[in-house]
């Protein structure tokens, strides 16, 4: 056994359940010390994070590079940039998000006044996923730290550059006492989730995000999973097909190579429309990726071998591999596959029934659009649904009808860049959701608190109980000043 495989066997044994359980005592001590309540601390995080961004952006280009071939653009806009912007926001809007709402009350109550309080809910988990490593590990740190939340994070041990990144800058830029990375894959992980958390916070697949669930049920803690799905893309005639072929390509080649939750998984377009998306997706394809795309340095990599086989059987499904209308090469040694879009594809084919998380986009093809509303619902329900057309009705009915985590008329994938909008799945594709107030909210507990003075003690809801006294606390629960006025003047 060589000596970096008997360290990397000492670090893994290392981690077990006795060692989480050492780590959530110990930050739950420092919960309970008040650390992170405090404006300040929470205020001085959010600026370290900031820092760290700026004083290793080229160190996390070159992580996200060795993990994934992430061209640096990508990095730098959708991975680096994004975090920043969020931190600044969740800067700007803190002190607002953390004051206590007053709410109006009831007749009921009469004299009383009343707030939600948003407190911390304790210690919390966030387990992240590989394809943006840097990103999905560090977006719902901000919103737990804004919530005044100690935490740990467990980066993605198939990202193993971008974890290692992580756990030594965190320790680095955050306060240790409160805030902790533990690397490693599902051993460690499991020994995490036998620990008792006041939230738990899982990016992933559904199959693992059940692991989670049932794990955090043992001891009733909250999950927010970040599944994903298959996410269709809707593409009517009469469109700007130029500009709607350049933003599905964004949305999926130009997001990590297909390996994006939010992208493109499939589109749904008119048989007679068919012909000419696909030309218009070869045209614009190739004047973004060359004539060899295998060589190009604006798409990522597959992650790994693994994921590259799960891919290349997608192709080798006989129901599938003659319907190659574009791409289809692959270079196994260098873990890319190019840009690869299939024709009508039967619905019971392995690629149609799993979600793609990759290079390559299947076109269906319906006699009349509106059918494809029924093939979005006799699935899953997605992440992301998108629909590119300039028919108001259409628009109309694929917002009632369609039941996603988000959708985008005539974009893909944007939703996410929009901090005012809540990103999360429902029913498979996730539970709960975050980004700007929607993180806060994600881990805080929303405290109900009703003030009350020693005045107005009304008899009314002391025994003896009399017939009068019923009519009086009914019509008080209910509410109206004229059922109080009638039950006093013996009318109802
Ligand atoms: P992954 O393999 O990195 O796994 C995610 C995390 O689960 C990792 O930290 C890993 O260590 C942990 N894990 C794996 N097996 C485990 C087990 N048996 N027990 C406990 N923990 C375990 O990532 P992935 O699942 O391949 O990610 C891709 C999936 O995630 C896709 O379905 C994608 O759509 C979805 N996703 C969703 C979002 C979102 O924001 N909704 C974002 C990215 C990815």
């Amino acid at each position: 056994m060589s000596s970096s495989t008997n360290a990397d066997e000492k670090k893994k044994e290392s981690f077990n359940a006795e060692a989480a359980s050492l780590l959530v005592n110990n930050l739950r001590a420092t919960f309970a010390s008040g650390t992170t309540r405090s404006y300040e601390w929470r205020a001085s995080q959010l600026k370290a994070l900031i820092k760290l961004c700026d004083a290793h952006e080229q160190q996390i280009i070159d992580a996200l590079y060795s993990d994934l071939a992430k061209p640096p653009l990508e990095t730098v806009a959708y991975e680096i940039a994004m975090f920043k912007n969020s931190c600044k926001a969740a800067l700007k809007e803190l002190k607002r998000w953390m004051t206590s709402e007053k709410v109006k009350t009831s007749i009921a109550t009469f004299p009383s006044t009343a707030e939600i309080v948003s407190e911390p809910l304790g210690v919390v988990l966030v387990i992240s996923a590989w394809n943006y490593p840097f990103l999905l590990s560090l977006e719902p740190v901000i919103g737990a730290i804004a919530a005044g939340n100690a935490l740990v994070l467990k980066p993605s041990e198939i990202a193993p550059a971008t974890s290692s990144l992580l756990a030594k800058l965190l320790g680095e830029y955050l306060d240790n006492s409160c805030i902790r990375v533990v690397e490693g894959a599902v051993d460690e992980t499991s020994a995490l989730l036998q620990q008792k958390w006041d939230k738990i916070f899982y990016t992933g697949n559904g199959r693992v995000g059940r692991i989670v669930m049932a794990a955090a049920a043992k001891h009733l803690t909250p999950v927010v999973l970040e599944l994903g799905g298959k996410s269709p893309v809707v593409v009517d005639s009469n469109i700007d097909l130029k500009v709607a072929t350049r933003r599905i390509i964004a949305g999926k080649w130009g997001c990590n190579n297909g390996q994006a939750c939010v992208s493109p998984d499939y589109i749904i377009t008119t048989k007679d429309y068919a012909p000419k998306l696909v030309d218009s997706l070869k045209a614009e394809l190739e004047k973004f990726y060359g004539k060899n795309p295998l060589e190009s340095k604006d798409l990522s990599r597959i992650v790994n071998s693994n994921h590259f086989g799960r891919l290349t059987k997608f192709l080798d499904d006989e129901k599938v591999s003659g319907k190659i209308v574009f791409g289809g090469e692959k270079d196994e040694s260098k873990l890319r596959i190019s840009p690869t879009i299939l024709l009508d594809i039967p619905r019971n084919s392995l690629i149609m029934r799993e979600e793609i998380f990759g290079p390559l986009l299947p076109i269906m093809t319906v006699d009349k659009l509106e059918e494809s509303f029924d093939v979005i619902n006799s699935g899953t329900k997605p992440l992301a649904a998108y629909l590119f057309t300039i028919n108001n009705r259409l628009k109309e009915q694929f917002v009632m009808n369609i039941s996603a985590g988000g959708l985008v008329v005539n974009d893909t994938a944007l939703h996410l860049a929009v901090n005012t909008l809540p990103f999360g799945g429902v029913g498979e594709s996730g539970v709960g959701a975050y980004h700007g107030k929607f993180s806060f909210d994600a881990f805080s507990h929303k405290k109900a608190v009703l003030y009350r003075s020693f005045l107005g003690d009304a008899p009314v809801r002391y025994p003896p109980y009399t017939n009068i006294k019923m009519r009086l606390l009914k019509a008080l629960v209910g509410g109206g000043l004229l059922g109080i006025i009638r039950a006093l003047f013996g009318l109802s």
